[in-house]
């Protein structure tokens, strides 16, 4: 295939200044750049060509082998232009239009997190706490520069941050190895910062934890996050996550609460009515006779208001029956002539059926085993 002009890619005339070149150059660089073409095949092979046009016209010895053997000066040079990467070819006129964002670049401020432990009845109610928050903000002695006093200019680049490398016929740009492509130096150490630009401090904030949050739930503080190196930029965001903490009564699962319901034997054996605590104050259930420990009661509607979507959790009480304790010998003979009147331990038992399947596993068992 035949290669194309250099001056018709460029879109100039043979006479064109070297100040016309570049003019021309820079249009169409920025025009068909892969950084504002992403994934463009056809955009990105017009660059290449762009350059390559420039890499020769923009060099007199080139400029002037090219005028006078058209493509065939640079026959061999060819198949090295190509495969150079975009980001280091491009000499003095690039490194104004792209060469900035790409080496120094800055942006805003880092996101923080910080964590908040609150009670069940806080994250219940609904809170307003004041935490104080460690940061790090830009020095004010220094700006955030580090430095005592003005910079020091880098000898290396001029305060460039690049530094420019003849390699045959090309230009080579590359960030000045001196300073990093700062461009200057710290002369005298801040004090303050000891050079670092930033100090690390507490800031006082008031978060307002709205009534239902969870565990895991994140409330956004805009802007209240690190403030960026450069003050164009502006500062992160702080993000609070929720934690709440172990409960001595309720346990929170979603929206959901649980709670371990302790009733009396004779409540369990006879039925009966109890109080049992939500988070709007004590309501009755009534526990049927023969209720046994692990039964439980789901109480809808009292649990906690999601933040999310405003549906209502439950209230889970998971019956636990209790032996009495401390009984005086009456109370123990009435239970003794209780247990008389049962004469349960035999398999004709109509009074435990879980004693009684009991008895028949262990029969079985026995049975099994030929004792
Ligand atoms: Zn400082
Ligand atoms: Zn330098």
């Amino acid at each position: 295939m035949a290669k194309k002009d250099y001056y018709d890619i460029l879109n100039i005339n043979k006479n064109a200044t070297e100040i016309e070149v570049k003019r021309a150059y820079k249009r169409l660089a920025i025009k068909f750049h892969p950084d504002r073409n992403p994934g463009d095949k056809n955009a990105e092979n017009k660059f290449k060509e762009i350059k390559q046009a420039y890499e020769v016209l923009s060099d007199a010895k080139k400029r002037a082998a090219y005028d006078q053997y058209g493509h065939a000066a640079f026959e061999q040079d060819s198949s090295t232009t190509t495969t150079t990467d975009f980001s280091d070819i491009f000499g003095d006129v690039f490194g104004d239009i792209f060469g900035n964002s790409r080496t120094n670049k800055t942006t805003r401020g880092a996101d923080l997190q910080y964590i908040i432990n609150i009670s069940l009845e806080e994250s219940i109610k609904g809170i307003i706490k004041e935490i104080q928050v460690p940061f790090l903000k830009n020095c004010t002695y220094c700006k955030g520069t580090g430095s005592k006093g003005p910079l020091q200019q880098c000898y290396t680049c001029h305060g460039q941050g690049q530094i420019h490398m003849s390699q045959g016929f090309f230009t080579v740009q590359q960030t000045c190895p001196k300073c990093h492509g700062k461009g200057s130096f710290i002369k005298n150490v801040c004090f303050s910062c000891t050079g670092k630009g930033k100090i690390e401090v507490h800031k006082k904030l008031s978060v307002k934890i709205p009534s239902g949050i969870n565990t895991g739930d994140r409330i956004r503080l805009h802007g209240e996050g690190e403030t960026a190196n450069n003050t164009k930029f502006s500062s992160g965001d702080l993000y609070i996550e929720i934690r709440i903490l172990k409960h001595f009564l309720f346990v929170r699962e979603e929206n959901n609460l649980s709670c371990i319901l302790p009733i009396s034997f004779t409540t369990a054996a006879l039925g009966g009515e109890i109080d049992v605590p939500t988070i709007n104050g004590i309501i009755k259930i009534k526990i049927p006779p023969e209720t046994q420990t692990g039964k439980i009661f789901r109480i809808r509607n009292k649990g906690i208001r999601s933040i999310k979507n405003g549906v209502i959790g439950d209230l889970l009480c998971t019956i636990k029956v209790e032996t009495p304790i401390s009984l005086n010998n009456v109370q123990k003979n009435i239970l003794y002539n209780l247990e008389q009147s049962m004469i349960h331990n035999t398999l004709n038992n109509v009074y435990y059926p879980k004693i009684k399947k009991f008895l028949q596993n262990i029969k079985l068992f026995f049975r099994n085993l030929n004792i």
